[in-house]
């Protein structure tokens, strides 16, 4: 597979645009080395993308608007096309490209056309004046995307690997999709990747503090391990958070309720559940529940619990892990006094991560769900 930012070159094949004195000009696609292609519909004037046309199979005839001229977006070599967000302007990779497209970065929905990167456009514009010349020399041409050897040719496009590459796990979806960083929409659902990311890493870590428990002997070797664990697992939470909130930033909403919006800090997990409450009356401590996804709320003693363990990896990072004032004023913590360094427990890390599963669990089902119009159970 290539990696970060290599080059994934346009799969080979051959545009042609057949000029017949009698029957005017066919356009045709040719050759074996491609993967996949879409048309899109040009205005006849070549400047406006009219329509995207699908393929179909060999002999079957294309519907697009009259008068148009088609022409021909190939793949790259790994069947995916790059796309520019409208709205974001973010560059990402999918097999995606027909119907309304959502944005994996900042959720806006958009037509398909509207996703159409500058590259793409270029190589539109190319497939366009070998049609202009057909016309104008009323001769057959050709767009040969194999021939190309210099990559500054105009019409030459090839598409970025970025970071990350996720199929979409949403029932039957499937969507392939490459971005950069890790959480992101999927284009064709819209549903997001990060439930699937978020718990196979808590897993993984639960799954890595059983390990160290029984194979690291020395104990502050091992207490560094779950200090880590209980610092990771809130980062990652505030992740995932900020990536939930570019859905929700999608609402009307006062540009001061927006300010407030983008500001919140997913770390201060209890202050995060209240205010998403308060505006959007969702959060993390709850789930109000389907008919298909049972109600489920965090009990008020682990809600306690998460607030203390919070506050422990304030002072984790920012005082050398030694209790300060701010701490015991916050926490009401008697089980330790001014200038001690705490000490993190395997139970209670253990305990952490499935709570912060479930906070995030809570999280997504409320974003993604919770405001569709099935009535609470
Ligand atoms: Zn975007
Ligand atoms: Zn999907």
């Amino acid at each position: 597979m290539p990696e970060f930012k290599d080059t994934i070159p346009a799969a080979g094949g051959k545009v042609e645009y057949l000029y017949d004195s009698e029957r005017g000009i066919a356009a045709k696609i040719s050759g074996t080395g491609f993967r996949a292609i879409y048309q899109v519909a040009l205005s006849i004037d070549g400047k406006h993308l009219l329509a995207t046309v699908s393929a179909g199979g060999i002999g079957s005839t294309s519907i697009c608007p009259q008068p148009s001229v088609l022409t021909f977006v190939q793949s790259d070599e790994q069947g995916m096309w790059g796309r520019n967000c409208p709205a974001c302007r973010k560059y990402f990779r999918t097999d995606h490209v027909m119907g309304d497209t959502t944005c994996p970065y900042c959720y806006v929905i958009a037509t398909d056309l509207a996703f159409v990167s500058q590259d793409q456009r270029k190589y539109l514009t190319a497939c366009y004046d070998a049609f202009a010349r057909a016309y104008l020399q009323k001769k057959s041409t050709a767009v040969d995307m194999a021939q190309i050897s210099d990559e500054k040719v105009a019409w030459h496009y090839s598409e970025v690997k970025q970071q990350f590459h996720f199929v979409c796990r949403t029932n039957g979806c499937k969507c392939q999709t490459d971005i950069l960083g890790q959480f992101g929409y999927c284009p064709r659902c819209g549903r997001s990747n990060g439930r699937a990311i978020f718990l196979q890493t808590v897993d993984s870590e639960l799954t890595r503090l059983e390990e160290v428990k029984a194979t690291v002997s020395d104990r502050r070797e091992r207490e560094d391990v779950w200090e880590k664990m209980t610092v990771d697992a809130v980062s990652r939470l505030e992740a995932l958070g900020k990536h939930l909130r570019r859905r929700l930033l999608r609402f009307p909403l006062t540009a001061h309720r927006r300010k407030e919006l983008e500001r919140l800090s997913f770390q201060q997990l209890t202050n995060a559940d209240r205010l998403l409450k308060q505006w959007f009356d969702i959060g993390l401590l709850e789930w109000a529940g389907t008919a298909a996804n049972p109600r489920r709320q965090v009990r008020p003693p682990d809600v306690n619990f998460i607030r203390v363990m919070v506050q422990k990896r304030h002072i984790l990072i920012h005082n050398g892990g030694v209790v300060d004032q701010e701490y015991l004023d916050n926490t009401a913590d008697t089980s330790v006094q001014l200038d001690e360094r705490i000490r993190i427990r395997s139970k209670d890390t253990k305990r952490f991560l499935a709570l912060v599963r479930d906070t995030a669990t809570n999280l997504l089902d409320n974003v993604e769900d919770g405001f569709s119009e099935e009535e609470p159970i």
